[in-house]
């Protein structure tokens, strides 16, 4: 193959992805000066890589297959555009050997590894048969042709239980059943074979020993057109959720140097038994002290900022140099390591129903200043919608420090300076797991999120004092800066009212719970605020963080709030409350103003109606479950009301934003 034709310099890149990793692919390609071209579905039509790119084209519907998995769209595209190369980024074609082959015959440049390196470190089968021969380290195992129940059966009783089946095609944990005796086996088999077909349409099995206590270590390689091929050191995946990854960092904190040089060494003979050209990543299963291979992705990879951290290496900056043609700029022994990084995957998704993906418009999004060693790729900002079509991946928030202690504070400190509005998000989730003392101390394996999931998404705390008296004084600063006369308000000024004592009761719910009134005294002496039996000194005054402090009884506190209407939402040193201020002049009216169609949030199959026409319901009744993404959602009233119609019944399949029932509100 004459590769100095494969990879050649050019001046514009197309990105054939969408979300966090086509911006900031894009980031990095316009820094190099060349001009950049986005694709987009229907359904990203204002998305923030659209707005990133210099040019952008339409690629058709939302669903992924008509749009951003399109090949031949995608073609089209570049050339309409005249982009020389194209960008997979991570998922959709990006492991797709036949979308290298149709880029190459187009004479275009593939920004990654060839079509040939691809199908064979494609399948995990294939590739744990050429790393045998390379002398890799291999979890013992079967990965043969054979399929047959006989053969699977028979290469279990060699390896011994427990073992691990798993998709040769598989991929994002599908198709792997843990089997820990006979018995068990031969559904395992035919489960995993049916879910391999309807994912990857490959049935192909391997077996391999499950590793007790197991730990995801992976090294980041790459290579250049040039024969050179280096590693960067390791990553540590081990937190995770069904086989996906949530945190990762590097380098890892579970092997010392001797055993950190060996993994590497072990990654650059598996990249360099292909002669690897491009970025990639050798994955290794760990028991804590050997390492064992088990797959390679032939991409750059989500979480591969943790490792420019700690070499400040901008890998897509190298990836579109080996494309280019370039040799590498440094060697291996020029490639240091320093300090530590942590990297935190911000999901749309509700972490007490089960991570549910949560669909919606990003009301707010506000995240912390990317400095003291905090950096952020976000694929979302302000007023963008989160489809069900993708990936709920928001963005990626990523702390670099010294050390690792420091460095997960600082990831920490960064979550919680976090402000997300309008979908739920894993943010406190994500929160408690890397401040969970088991973290810190890296006694940890991929099951430790499952047994600890109670702790973890643990309810928050309901509203206390700090939380009611900052609602008064963001309604209070909201009034101030609405009346546009805040010299004359009580905001800042309470201590020198200069007549008599007047008072004013503010009264808040938080969610389906009882109202919680709040009496705020002004005037002559100082202002207070009385929550049940206590009263509280109170002042506060605007603040540089973007909220304002609160002092309460001496204490001051940075608050954040936002105010909608009627729904406020607060940050406190406690965490995030959503309050709703039942206003003393308008009634419980603006409860009204829920939409009175029930519809459906996200595609789903109608799996049971638990309310007749007709009924009344207090607001939150149950009123129908969709199945939405292989889980339950139920829809509640929004409002009190009498169910007017059902409009769907069990066994319908709708479509996002299909009405499905209307509620009348009661007293119109
Ligand atoms: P996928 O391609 O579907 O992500 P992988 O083969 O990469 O599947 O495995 C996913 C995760 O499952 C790994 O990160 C690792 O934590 C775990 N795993 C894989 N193989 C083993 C094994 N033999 N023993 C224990 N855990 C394993």
């Amino acid at each position: 193959m004459d590769r100095s034709r494969m990879y050649r310099r050019f001046r514009t890149l197309l990105i054939a992805n969408r979300g966090e990793i086509a911006c900031r692919v894009i980031r990095t390609a316009r820094r190099m000066g060349l001009r950049t071209v986005a694709v987009y579905s229907e359904a990203d039509r204002g998305a923030l890589h659209v707005e990133m790119a210099d040019e952008a084209v339409l690629l058709g519907p939302a669903r992924a297959r008509d749009s951003y998995l399109n090949v031949e769209r995608l073609l089209e595209a570049a050339r309409k555009t005249d982009a020389e190369a194209i960008h997979p980024g991570y998922g959709f074609l990006s492991e797709n050997a036949e979308f290298a082959q149709a880029c190459a015959a187009a004479g275009i440049v593939f920004v990654g590894p060839t079509a040939d390196m691809m199908t064979a470190m494609g399948s995990k089968s294939g590739s744990k048969a050429l790393m045998e021969k390379a002398g890799v380290p291999l979890v013992p195992g079967y990965h043969g042709e054979a399929q047959d129940d006989a053969t699977l059966a028979k290469a279990t009783d060699r390896i011994g239980f427990p073992v691990l089946v798993k998709a040769s095609a598989g991929g994002g944990g599908r198709g792997m059943r843990i089997v820990r005796s006979a018995p068990e086996l031969a559904a395992a088999i035919t489960s995993a074979k049916r879910e391999a077909k309807a994912a990857f349409g490959d049935d192909r099995l391997l077996i391999e020993k499950y590793v007790d206590n197991p730990r995801h270590i992976e090294v980041q390689i790459i290579g250049d057109s040039h024969g050179n091929l280096l590693s960067l050191f390791e990553r540590e995946c081990t937190l995770q959720r069904r086989h996906q990854k949530v945190i990762e960092e590097a380098p890892s904190p579970t092997l010392n140097a001797t055993q950190r040089e060996t993994v590497c060494a072990a990654a650059r003979k598996a990249a360099g038994a292909v002669n690897y050209i491009g970025a990639g990543t050798i994955e290794f299963v760990s028991d804590g002290k050997d390492v064992f291979f088990i797959e390679m992705n032939t991409r750059l990879q989500v979480e591969h900022p943790v490792t420019e951290l700690i070499t400040g290496i901008d890998l897509v900056e190298w990836q579109l140099r080996v494309a280019f043609g370039e040799p590498l700029p440094l060697r291996q022994d020029q490639i240091r390591l320093n300090g530590h990084a942590i990297e935190a995957r911000v999901y749309a998704e509700n972490p007490a129903k089960n991570f549910m993906p949560s669909v919606g418009k990003i009301r707010t999004w506000r995240v912390p200043a990317e400095t003291n060693g905090l950096r952020i790729d976000a694929g979302y900002r302000d007023g963008d919608a989160v489809s069900p079509y993708y990936d709920a991946m928001l963005a990626k928030m990523i702390a670099w420090a010294p050390t690792r202690e420091a460095a997960i504070a600082r990831l920490n400190r960064g979550l919680e300076e976090t402000d997300v509005r309008g979908v739920v998000t894993n943010i406190p989730f994500l929160s408690a797991l890397i401040t969970h003392p088991s973290v810190a101390a890296n006694a940890i394996d991929t099951g430790f999120i499952e047994r600890e999931l109670k702790t973890l998404a643990a309810a928050p705390p309901p509203a206390g004092e700090l939380e009611f008296c900052a609602a008064v004084a963001a309604i209070l600063d909201g009034e101030a800066k609405a009346s546009k006369a805040e010299a004359q308000s009580p905001w800042q000024t309470f201590g020198w009212m200069p007549v008599g004592r007047r008072e004013r009761v503010f009264s808040f719910r938080q969610g389906h719970g009882a109202e919680q009134k709040i009496t705020l005294r002004y005037g002559r002496g100082p202002a207070t605020l009385a929550v049940s039996e206590r009263e509280l000194t109170f002042v506060a005054s605007t603040a540089d963080h973007g909220g304002f402090d609160l002092t309460l009884d001496g204490v001051k506190t940075p608050i954040t709030a936002i105010i909608e209407g009627h729904e406020l939402y607060l940050r406190t040193r406690n965490g995030r409350f959503e309050l709703h201020w039942v206003d003393p002049f308008g009634g419980e009216t603006e409860e009204q103003t829920g939409e009175d169609k029930i519809v459906a949030p996200l595609p789903g199959t109608v799996v049971a109606v638990l309310a007749e026409a007709g009924a009344k319901l207090e607001k939150g009744a149950a009123i129908l479950t969709l199945e939405v993404m292989k889980m339950e959602q139920t829809l509640r009233a929004p409002f009190a009301g009498v169910l007017k119609q059902i409009k769907c019944k069990v066994g319908d399949i709708v479509q996002e934003g299909v009405e499905l029932a209307e509620v009348e509100p009661i007293g119109e």
